[in-house]
């Protein structure tokens, strides 16, 4: 099994928990390392997040 990694999408850095994601209305998931930088990148692109 082969484990891709993936780089937060606000800070770039390496995301080593999954589980801190958010589906854009696009369709595009978006990745980050910590619950900060979800929460961040949700409220800087609050029309463009699907809401949960
Ligand atoms: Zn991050």
């Amino acid at each position: 099994m082969s484990e891709e990694k993936k780089a937060c999408d606000l800070c770039g850095l390496t995301v080593e928990v999954s589980g801190f994601t958010l589906k854009l209305k696009t369709g595009e998931q978006k990745y980050f390392c910590c619950d900060g930088c979800k929460g961040i990148y949700q409220m800087l692109n609050e029309d463009q997040v699907l809401a949960e």
